[in-house]
């Protein structure tokens, strides 16, 4: 993987925006239609999806209809989309055709396994293990059918991350997970930069709670910026995608605007020091 100021270069070839749109809790069709047409005037050219947001179908509509509108085609926006835990094993062939199926689209451009487990077993039960496994081999089959782009995975500790390089045939382009200065994942980043696996962040806002931390407010103060912005700057300066989301125009326009300033290395080191293995979503590092 390789990386430019405003892409990265995932190993199969497939370039991905450093910046994407998150899509969590958006869900009517009118709350995803403004939200994706903001953020098509912001610049955004990313969005991210899942079958468990039940947005798939909205998204691929809205795009279906404002793309033209800014002037864009569907080859000039990369959408990722996760499998369902529910779908994880058996079903995981059915559930990637359901995305696409949904999404109306030929193709996805990203395509993970969205969690090491599986709906409905404990997290001790061995079976996950096999789960995932059987899993990845239908994402590969999609992704040798040219309908996966680019596949990868979600949520993964560095364990599972080992077991799925000892095991696959397509290695994972990408890994999204939980990160901002209050978890940094250095294990799993040192892990991604071995096997050249990108990582992403996702709830680099803390799920919005991080924007009143003190030390990220007196870093916006400093540099003049707002703390959203301040977040997802540290994270792309590091050469790590984002995906900020937002409801609201004002703050979708914002968040976009990452490109245009620099962190000092003093500030830098100032958010990074925050490291305290805050996480504001589920833990996977149970998941046999
Ligand atoms: P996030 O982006 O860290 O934060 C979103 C929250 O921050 C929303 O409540 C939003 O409220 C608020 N916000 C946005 N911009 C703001 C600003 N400029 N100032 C103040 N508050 C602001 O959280 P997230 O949704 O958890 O993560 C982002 C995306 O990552 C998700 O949407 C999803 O696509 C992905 N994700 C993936 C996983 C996974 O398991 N793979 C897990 C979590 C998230 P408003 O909407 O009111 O602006």
């Amino acid at each position: 993987m390789s990386s430019s100021s405003h892409s990265v270069l995932l190993k199969t070839g497939v370039q991905m925006p450093l910046l994407g749109f998150g899509t969590y809790k958006l869900v009517s069709p009118e709350d995803v239609s403004r939200a994706v047409d903001a953020a098509l005037l912001a610049g955004y050219r990313a969005f991210d999806s899942a079958a468990v947001y039940l947005n798939e179908a909205e998204l691929g509509r809205a795009l279906k209809q404002l793309l033209p509108k800014h002037g864009l085609t569907r080859e000039d926006v990369f959408i990722t989309s996760k499998l369902g835990p529910k779908d994880q094993g058996e079903r995981a062939m059915e559930g990637a055709l359901h995305s696409l199926s949904d999404l109306d689209m030929g193709y996805i451009d990203l395509y993970l396994i969205h969690w090491p487990g599986t709906q409905d077993l404990e997290i001790t039960d061995p079976r996950n293990s096999g789960n995932r496994a059987e899993s990845w081999a239908a994402l590969e089959k999609l992704h040798a059918q040219g309908k996966l782009k680019a596949i990868g995975v979600s949520n993964y500790t560095p364990a599972h991350m080992r077991e799925l390089i000892q095991s696959c045939k397509i290695p994972p382009a990408l890994l999204q997970v939980e990160f901002h200065p209050k978890f940094c994942q250095t294990e799993l980043r040192k892990v991604c930069e071995e096997y050249g696996v990108c990582f992403q962040a996702y709830s680099s806002l803390g799920k919005g709670d991080l924007v009143t931390d003190p030390v990220v407010l007196e870093v916006a103060k400093n540099c003049e910026r707002t703390p959203a912005q301040v977040l997802l700057r540290w994270a792309v300066q590091q050469g790590v995608p984002v995906l900020p989301k937002s409801s609201n125009p004002d703050r979708i326009k914002d968040n976009a605007r990452l490109f245009d300033f620099t962190l000092s290395d003093t500030d830098m080191d100032r958010l990074s020091a925050l490291d305290c293995g805050h996480k504001f979503c589920r833990d996977a590092s149970q998941v046999v």
